[in-house]
C-alpha cells in the first residue's frame, strides 16, 4: 500500500489525479489522506470525484471514501481493462483533467481503448482540449503510442456540456523515452479565439490586443470554428509550433474581466516562454514528467527534457511519482531554464 499526504507540496488535487494513475499502472494500492489540503475548500470536489470514480471503472478497482468532501480515499485497483468508455461530468468541471487520471494506464493496457468524455473542455487549472490535442498527443505519439483527440463541443463554465473523444492506442512493446531540450526552429505561432454566444466584439478586441502585443496579424489572428450550441465562454489560445515542440497557452475570459485584460494575460504567459530558451512551458513540464517517467521505467533508458520553469506542481508531480516507480528525477535549475534528468533507478 502506497500512502500518501494530500498536504505535501503543492497540496492541490494532482496528488490524488498521479497518485491514482500511477496506482492504476502498477496495481499497487492507494491511501491517500488530508486530500488537497492547501486549497480554500479541502477534500473531494465534484471533479475529483468524478476522477476517482472513473479510475474505478477503468482498473475495477475496491474505493473507500469516494464521496464529496472525503479528506481520506483508499483505492485497490484490479487489471485494467482497455475498453469503451463514457465520462461525464454533471457540472462544468475538467473532463479532460478526467482523461488525464486514466490516460497512463490505458496507454499501457493490452489494447486500445475509446473514451467519451463529457463537461468542460477548456478550465481554469485544467489543460485546455488544444493543449493536449497540439502540445500533448504529438509528445505521446514520440514515445510510440498514439492519442487521437476530437472535440465535438466546447463546454465552458457554468454551463459545461463539452464533449470530446480520446482514442487512445498503446505502443506495440515498451514507450520509448527522449531527450527534449530545445525547441527547434520556429515553424508557425497563431492566436485563435473561442467566444461562442458572446458579442462579436469580444473576440475582435482579444484578438487586436495580442496582435499587436506580439506583432502578429492576418492569418496569425484566427476566430474559432463555431459548433452548435456551445458557450457562452470564452478562451483565447495561442499556439506556437517547433519543429520538436508545440506549445500552447490559454486564457480565459471571465465576467467582469475585459477582453483587453484576456489578452494581456496570454502575451504574459507566452512572453515568459519566449523569454527563456525551454523545449517546455509549466504545465506541459508535470504533465510530461508523468509520462516520460513511465518511459523510463518500461525501457530502462534515461529521459530529459528542459522547461521554462519549475513550478511547485511539477517538483510535487515528480515527488509523487517517484514513490511508485522504481525512477529518481535530477532537477538542475538555470537562469534562463531548468533541466530535468529521469533514470530508472537500478535493480539489485
Ligand atoms: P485542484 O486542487 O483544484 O484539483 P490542482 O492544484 O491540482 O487543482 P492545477 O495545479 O491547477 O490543479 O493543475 C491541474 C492540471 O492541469 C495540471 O496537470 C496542470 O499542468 C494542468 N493545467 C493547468 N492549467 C493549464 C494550462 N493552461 N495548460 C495546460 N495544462 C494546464
Amino acid at each position: 500500500m502506497i500512502e500518501l499526504d494530500g498536504a505535501e507540496g503543492e497540496g492541490g488535487g494532482q496528488i490524488l489525479r498521479t497518485g491514482l494513475a500511477l496506482s492504476m499502472v502498477t496495481g499497487q494500492p492507494l491511501r491517500i489522506e488530508c486530500i488537497r489540503a492547501k486549497r480554500p475548500k479541502p477534500g473531494l470536489m465534484r471533479q475529483h470525484l468524478a476522477c476517482v470514480n472513473a479510475a474505478a471503472e477503468v482498473s475495477g478497482a475496491q474505493v473507500e471514501g469516494a464521496e464529496l468532501g472525503a479528506q481520506t480515499l483508499t483505492f485497490a485497483p484490479g487489471p485494467v481493462r482497455a475498453g469503451n468508455y463514457r465520462f461525464a461530468i454533471a457540472s462544468a468541471g475538467s473532463c479532460l483533467l478526467v482523461l488525464q487520471t486514466v490516460l497512463p494506464a490505458l496507454l499501457l493496457a493490452d489494447g486500445p481503448s475509446r473514451v467519451q468524455l463529457a463537461g468542460g473542455t477548456h478550465n481554469p487549472m485544467a489543460p485546455p482540449f488544444h493543449f493536449l490535442e497540439r502540445a500533448y498527443a504529438p509528445l505521446v505519439q514520440r514515445m510510440g503510442a498514439r492519442l487521437q483527440l476530437t472535440l465535438r463541443r466546447c463546454g465552458f463554465y457554468p454551463a459545461g456540456g463539452g464533449e470530446v473523444e480520446a482514442v487512445i492506442s498503446p505502443a506495440d512493446g515498451a514507450l520509448q523515452p527522449f531527450a527534449l531540450l530545445a525547441r527547434g526552429a520556429a515553424q508557425s505561432a497563431f492566436a485563435e479565439c473561442l467566444a461562442p454566444g458572446l458579442a462579436r466584439g469580444i473576440a475582435r478586441r482579444e484578438l487586436e490586443t495580442l496582435g499587436q502585443a506580439m506583432g502578429w496579424s492576418g492569418e496569425q489572428l484566427r476566430s474559432g470554428e463555431q459548433r452548435q450550441n456551445e458557450g457562452p465562454g470564452n478562451a483565447l489560445l495561442a499556439t506556437l509550433a517547433y519543429a520538436q515542440v508545440t506549445e500552447v497557452f490559454c486564457a480565459l475570459g471571465e465576467r467582469g474581466v475585459s477582453a483587453e485584460e484576456v489578452a494581456r494575460r496570454l502575451v504574459k504567459e507566452v512572453r515568459a516562454y519566449q523569454a527563456s530558451d525551454a523545449a517546455v512551458g509549466p504545465h506541459l513540464a508535470d504533465q510530461l514528467a508523468l509520462l516520460l517517467a513511465l518511459a523510463v521505467w518500461q525501457s530502462g533508458q534515461p529521459a530529459s527534457f528542459s522547461c521554462s520553469e519549475m513550478t511547485e506542481h511539477t517538483r510535487t508531480n515528480c515527488a509523487v511519482i517517484e514513490r511508485f516507480l522504481p525512477v529518481r528525477f535530477g532537477l538542475a535549475q538555470g537562469a534562463a531554464s531548468s533541466v530535468v534528468e529521469i533514470h530508472r533507478i537500478p535493480q539489485e
